[in-house]
């Protein structure tokens, strides 16, 4: 017999925080805590393979669920001593949701479930408190007909309004009993009215609706939106949790809250959360009330705090990770109700990871693996400009709020998430500005710059989903006058209008009017500790794609340990030391091209000669001792010559030749398919003397720099080689011209002679290629387009057809960015096994964007390559990776052994 439900309670458990995937994270963690002594009321989890069978089979439970159900109910009711539907002293029960991987908020909660009319009054006798017990009631016939029966929210909170305004009161807490007892026959007038039956008064009816109703929020267009922007895959579905209910709103003595082990905004190790007295769980995260930090609850109940605190300790230091807890305190008994590993900003995922190594809590390299490639990406995050005048930005100030995410952002105000959605793809930079954000709001969360709400602490839905995303968030701006209507905000006399630019500054709260400009923040100290356990980690080495000096420094900066690739083109363009040159350079590649005989093209050359050498010797300077790998030109050459007559016209004045000279020559240069058209080395196989200019242009620059005492190492890249004899040619040629000036200059000059391979037949054909070329640089780029057949600068228009899930799901990440390990990394596998058959120290890297890409540079570390290389703002994700590569390599053979 299949077993379908898993009980915990009285300090034993049928399972762990090991069965995240059966249970759930909420009920493996319950089960844990459960296990390791901790104060939790007792249940019973549902598992996610029972919500897998009930979607793999037409939405039918499995048929040995219900007797499972039945005896847990039966065992829960031993072990409470108390029964489901008792008219003198009832068993209560949630029933939550919870997935393998967190989804705060995306899926349904019903409290206070076994509720009737007889067990209510049990309720009140017990709690001798009437209108404790008529408002739990009112809460649970709400919260069925919404979540179970899917009555609208609004046509429910309609009538508590009007109640309300019926007995004068403003607050919940001044409604009497007999108000709760009123709107709760209503409710249920409503109910039968719109559902054509009776609401259900049996405990168990009731309990399997809301089963039902758990298992369907896992399709929910809310949850499944947030599993596509969070990129979660292969869960099996959501499991049920049936707990015991506890109360936090019996009275003063009774509270609720959410708090962290340390600082999920920072990092710091201090205690923090958000606690409500005289509240229940979902109002804390629902962010309908603002409640007031933890420190508060310290000094309205020392002794429940005090024990609290003993609990942080104990499960940090049991799950070796900062924790995000659920607690609520019933009559001065404290109750865990969850566990998680906490959501945290990445400035924070960095000090949380280096200081608990430092407390030796965690392994160095398990703190390496800790970080995610976002986490770096999200530290880059901006800020306002600090040199804005101060006073100026203060006469902007709109309101203030809880700083719930750092960093800034700047966006038009929408007020709803659609918009935000409809105004980001058009283009439009948005923030989203709500009173408060439900899990409805989830879409146009991840595309806004930023997110503002009303009301809500630390721990509501916007500011732990933001925080996830390391999105800019502010939450309880409680001054802001949020008008959905006329679609306005006003506060401290200023009035903004939907589409009106405003700037958050996360790290302050503070929300300005109008567009601020933003500027790249410092790093936080544990980043460069961090940082430099991963560069003592990893083995593949690590470059940069970088074309000028300027872009070399910056390289350094980034931690490269080379140049992986310099294209020589993007210099033909644009003098980057004296931008007032550059008109120069480009009149001398046009003339290079236009010209009709070889003597005119070299004398072009010629001139194009010192500018290279110049940008050379920068760039050797810049890496002073570290290899530069220098590719010749590449592109096709009608991208250097104007297609328009103006331009035309201009060209040939400048160059003193009939513009139908030019005319013609960019005639005879259009190409069907320039991508697999004249360019790369083929360019120099037809003209033998551009070859002869850029090779004497980067051995020049390398003679004047061991002159100098800079030490160089030049690596000479010839591009989209396909062939043996190909190669031969070009290799010849270029030791040929750099021997015979090296020899001249009687200096001592090492350099290297190579290849990319971007072809598939140059990684077919490695082992012959390598006989010559000493080394290979994957242009990964270009071998995706030509392995795949996919036009690198057109496929966009449909590939992300092929990544939809919902639509084809073909490939799970675009090629371009994530590298085909299936088929282009076949090819690249047999490369560097064929190339090293014939060359054993053949030197390898790879130079196509999958260089910055997390999951492809694990790949390269794979297949034995030597170095990555990537733009230099991606270097720290490339070195984390690559450290992360040899730690799961590691691991790998441990598993193996075992
Ligand atoms: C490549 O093709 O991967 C490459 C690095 O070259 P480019 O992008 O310049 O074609
Ligand atoms: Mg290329």
């Amino acid at each position: 017999m299949n077993k379908w439900v898993y009980f915990f309670g009285a300090g034993k458990a049928e399972g762990d925080s090991e069965w995240k995937d059966l249970l759930g994270g909420k009920g493996a963690g319950l089960a844990e805590m459960t296990k390791i002594g901790l104060p939790v009321p007792a249940g019973f989890t549902i598992s996610t393979e029972a919500c897998d069978y009930f979607y793999k089979n037409n939405k039918k439970f499995p048929a040995e669920l219900r007797k499972q159900v039945a005896a847990n109910v039966a065992r829960l009711e031993r072990t409470t001593r108390k029964k489901l539907g008792d008219p003198r002293n009832p068993l209560l029960v949630s029933v939550r949701s919870g997935s393998a991987r967190s989804m705060p908020g995306m899926m349904e909660t019903i409290l206070n479930l076994g509720l009737n009319d007889r067990s209510v009054q049990g309720l009140a006798a017990a709690t001798k408190n009437d209108r404790f017990a008529y408002d739990a009631y009112r809460r649970f016939v709400q919260m069925y007909s919404s979540v179970v029966m899917e009555l609208p929210k609004e046509d429910l909170e309609h009538r508590l309004r009007a109640m309300k305004t019926r007995l004068g009161v403003k607050d919940d807490t001044s409604v009497p009993a007999s108000g709760w007892k009123e709107l709760v026959a209503e409710y249920k007038a409503f109910f039968q009215q719109k559902t054509g039956s009776a609401f259900p008064d049996d405990p168990i009816q009731q309990l399997w609706g809301a089963i039902g109703a758990v298992f369907g929020s896992w399709m929910a267009e809310k949850a499944v939106t947030y599993r596509r922007v969070e990129k979660i895959t292969g869960l099996l579905g959501t499991a049920v949790n049936v707990v015991q209910m506890v109360f936090g709103n019996t009275g003063e003595n009774s509270g609720t809250g959410v708090c962290f082990t340390r600082d999920p905004s920072s990092g710091e190790k201090v205690f923090y959360g958000d606690y409500l007295s005289n509240a229940q769980g979902e109002d804390v995260v629902a962010g309908i009330r603002t409640p007031m930090p933890l420190g508060e609850m310290a000094k309205a109940m020392p002794k429940v705090y005090a024990q609290l605190e003993r609990v942080r300790v104990k499960l940090e230091k049991h799950y070796r990770d900062m924790q995000d807890m659920e607690f609520t305190v019933e009559d001065g008994t404290l109750y865990m109700l969850q566990t998680r590993t906490g959501k945290r900003t990445p400035a924070a995922a960095f000090r949380i990871a280096v200081d608990m190594a430092n407390e030796k809590l965690i392994t160095r390299e398990e703190a390496i693996q800790r970080l995610k490639p976002e986490d770096i990406e999200r530290l880059f995050y901006p800020v306002i400009d600090a040199k804005i005048d101060k006073r100026a930005l203060e006469s902007r100030i709109l309101a203030t709020g809880i700083n719930a995410v750092p960093g800034a952002a700047v966006g038009k105000v929408v007020f709803n998430a659609q918009d935000a959605e409809a105004w980001a793809e058009r283009g439009e930079k948005v923030i989203l500005v709500r009173r408060e954000t439900s899990p409805e709001d989830v879409g146009g969360m991840a595309v806004a710059q930023g997110i503002l709400t009303a009301t809500g602490g630390k721990t509501s839905h916007a500011a732990v989903v933001a925080r996830g995303w390391g999105k800019c968030c502010i939450v309880g701006a409680e001054k802001l006058d949020i008008d959905y209507n006329s679609r306005r905000i006003s506060a401290a006399g200023k009035t903004v209008r939907e589409g009106d630019w405003i700037t958050l500054d996360g790290g302050e709260g503070t929300v300005y009017t109008g567009e601020m400009p933003l500027v790249t923040p410092q790093l936080p100290k544990a980043y460069n500790t961090l940082m430099k356990w991963a560069d003592e980690t990893r083995r593949l080495g690590v470059r940069a794609n970088a074309d000028t000096p300027q872009d070399a420094r910056k390289a350094r900066e980034f931690g490269a340990e080379g140049i992986g690739l310099c294209r020589t083109e993007h210099m033909f363009f644009t003098d980057f030391e004296q931008p007032e040159k550059s008109h120069e350079r480009q009149r001398a590649i046009q003339e290079m091209i236009l010209a009709d005989t070889k003597e005119a093209r070299v004398r072009a050359l010629d001139k194009l000669l010192p500018f290279q050498r110049r940008d050379f010797i920068g760039i050797f300077q810049a890496m002073d001792g570290l290899p530069v790998t220098i590719r010749l030109v590449d592109p096709p050459l009608h991208e250097f010559v104007p297609h328009e007559r103006a331009k035309q016209e201009e060209v040939a004045r400048d160059l003193h030749i009939d513009v139908n000279v030019v005319v013609r020559r960019v005639a005879q240069l259009h190409e069907a398919n320039p991508m697999l058209g004249h360019r790369g080395c083929r360019l120099c196989i037809t003209y033998p003397e551009i070859l002869e200019m850029q090779v004497r242009a980067i051995i020049e620059a390398a003679i004047e720099c061991v002159k100098n005492k800079v030490k160089v190492i030049p690596e000479i890249m010839h591009p989209l080689t396909l062939d043996r004899k190909e190669y031969w040619i070009l290799d010849q040629a270029t030791r040929r011209i750099a021997d015979d000036l090296i020899k001249k200059a009687g200096v001592k000059l090492h350099y290297l002679v190579g290849t990319m391979i971007e072809l598939p037949r140059a990684a077919l054909l490695a082992d012959q290629i390598a006989e010559f070329a000493e080394f290979f640089s994957f242009g990964t780029n270009d071998l995706t387009q030509t392995t795949m057949g996919l036009s690198r600068d057109d496929a966009g228009k449909f590939l992300p057809d092929y990544v939809d899930e919902k639509k084809a799901g073909i490939f799970a990440a675009d090629p371009f960015q994530s590298l085909d390990i299936n088929g282009v990394g076949m090819l690249m596998r047999w490369g560097i096994e064929r190339g090293r058959s014939t060359r054993p120290k053949l030197e390898v890297g790879i130079c196509g964007e999958h260089g910055g890409d997390a999951d492809s540079v694990k790949f390269c570390h794979r297949i034995g390559m030597d170095y990555v290389s990537a733009s230099p703002f991606l270097l720290p994700i490339s070195r984390l990776a690559a450290a992360q590569a040899v730690i799961e390599e590691k691991l790998r053979k441990k598993s193996k052994r075992k």
